[in-house]
C-alpha cells in the first residue's frame, strides 16, 4: 500500500509565497509510485483547503491555489483518515514553522516531517533560540530584545541600550520570521528607529543584533536521536546583506558548495551545528546559519527548522553535494517522521 502523504503549504505567514515555491518543487519530485500525494493549501487567512489527489506534474504555482475543492477542511478532520498517512508541513515562518501546526498534529497523533513542537517554537523565536544557544555555550553576536510595549513606553531607553551595548551597524529583526522579511541594517539612530518601526509591522517582539563583518556559511543537519551533517555551503550576496530580494528575486546570490574552508573549520561547524541541534531537541531536519570572521572565529547566527526546500535552495543543494539527491532526501525525511512517531509510542 502506498503511504498517503499530505503536503501542507501556503500558510498564514509573510513567507506564504516561499512555501508555494517549495510545495510545487516537492510535489514534482515525490515518487508517485511510493506515495499517494494529497495537497492541502492553507490560504493567507489561515483556512485549510483540501486539494485533489496529485496525478502528475504541477505546472504552475497559481494552479495550486485554485486546484482545491471550494469546501474548506477542518484541520481536525485529518484525524479521521486511515492509518498510513504522513503530513509534510512545507510551511515557513509563523503558523507553520513555529510549533503551532506541529502541536495540532501531535494532538491528532499523526506522524509529520520535521521538527516537533519545542524545536519549532524555540527555533522560530530568535530570542528564545539565542537563550538556548547561550546555555549550550555557543558563540553568538551580542543582541538586545524588546516588545512593542517597551518601544511605546520607553523608546529613549531602548535606543540608549542598543547604542551602548551594540553600537552601529546593527541588524533589526522581527523575532519570529524568516526569509529576511522585515530585517534591516541600521547605521545610525535615524535608520535604527525606522528599522524598528518596520520590524514592528511583522511582530510584537524585536531583536537587534550587533552587525558583524564575516563570511556566511550554512550547514544541513538531518536525523532524530542520531544526526548527520552535510557539507558546508557559503553565501555570497551581491547586495549589502542576504535580504529577501537577493534570496528570491534577483537570483544574483552565489551559493558556493562546498565552501572553501579549512577542514578544521568544517569540523568545528559540524560540532557547533550538532550541539545546536541537540540543544533545541531538533528532529527531522534543520539548517544552521553561521558567520565566519576574518580571524576564523565561528559565530552561530540562527537555525531554520523548515529551511528553504526547493531543489535550488541551500539545504537540498548541501545534501545533493553530500550524496543525497532531492527525491532521496524527501524519502529520508518521511522515514525519520515515521521513526520518531514510533519511538514516541
Ligand atoms: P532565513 O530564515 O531565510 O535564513 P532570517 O529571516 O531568519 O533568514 P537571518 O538569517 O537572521 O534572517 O538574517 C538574514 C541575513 O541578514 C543574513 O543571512 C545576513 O546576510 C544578514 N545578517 C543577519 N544578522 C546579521 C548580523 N548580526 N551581522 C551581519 N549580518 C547579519
Ligand atoms: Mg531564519
Ligand atoms: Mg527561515
Ligand atoms: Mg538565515
Amino acid at each position: 500500500m502506498k503511504t498517503k502523504l499530505l503536503i501542507l503549504f501556503g500558510g498564514k505567514s509573510a513567507e506564504h509565497k516561499v512555501s508555494m515555491q517549495t510545495a510545487k518543487a516537492v510535489m514534482n519530485a515525490v515518487d508517485l509510485d511510493l506515495y499517494e500525494v494529497h495537497p492541502v493549501y492553507i490560504d493567507a487567512q489561515g483556512t485549510w483547503n483540501k486539494g485533489k489527489r496529485l496525478e502528475g506534474k504541477v505546472e504552475d504555482i497559481k494552479a495550486l491555489e485554485v486546484h482545491h475543492e471550494t469546501t474548506s477542511l477542518s484541520p481536525f478532520s485529518l484525524a479521521n483518515e486511515e492509518e498510513s498517512q504522513v503530513v509534510f508541513p512545507l510551511l515557513h515562518g509563523p503558523n507553520g514553522e513555529d510549533g503551532t501546526v506541529q502541536g495540532l498534529l501531535e494532538l491528532l497523533n499523526i506522524p509529520y516531517v520535521g521538527n516537533g513542537v519545542l524545536a519549532s517554537a524555540a527555533g522560530m523565536d530568535k530570542l528564545a533560540m539565542k537563550a538556548i544557544f547561550q546555555q549550550a555555550g555557543l558563540q553568538q553576536v551580542k543582541y538586545e530584545g524588546f516588545i512593542r510595549k517597551d518601544w511605546e513606553v520607553e523608546k529613549p531607553e531602548v535606543i540608549d541600550r542598543i547604542e551602548r551595548n551594540l553600537g552601529y551597524p546593527c541588524f533589526v529583526k522581527p523575532a519570529n520570521l524568516g526569509s529576511s522579511v522585515g530585517i534591516n541594517k541600521a547605521s545610525d539612530r535615524h535608520a535604527l528607529e525606522a528599522a524598528i518601526e518596520e520590524a514592528l509591522q511583522f511582530d510584537r517582539k524585536i531583536i537587534v543584533e550587533q552587525g558583524v563583518v564575516a563570511r556566511e556559511i550554512e550547514i544541513g543537519v538531518i536525523g532524530n536521536d542520531e544526526t548527520s551533517c552535510s557539507v558546508v555551503g557559503e553565501i555570497v550576496p551581491k547586495t549589502e546583506f542576504y535580504d529577501y530580494k537577493s534570496k528570491y528575486e534577483d537570483g544574483d546570490t552565489a551559493l558556493i558548495i562546498p565552501a572553501e574552508i579549512d577542514s578544521a573549520i568544517y569540523e568545528q561547524v559540524k560540532e557547533m551545528a550538532t550541539t545546536a541541534y541537540k540543544a533545541l531537541d531538533c528532529s527531522g531536519l534543520a539548517r544552521m546559519d553561521f558567520f565566519l570572521t576574518k580571524n576564523n572565529e565561528l559565530i552561530i547566527n540562527e537555525v531554520n527548522t523548515m529551511p528553504g526546500f526547493t531543489p535550488v535552495s541551500m539545504f537540498p543543494l548541501l545534501w545533493k553535494h553530500s550524496g543525497v539527491d532531492y527525491p532521496s532526501l524527501i524519502n529520508r525525511l518521511v522515514e525519520l517522521a515515521l521513526e520518531r512517531h514510533e519511538e514516541k509510542m
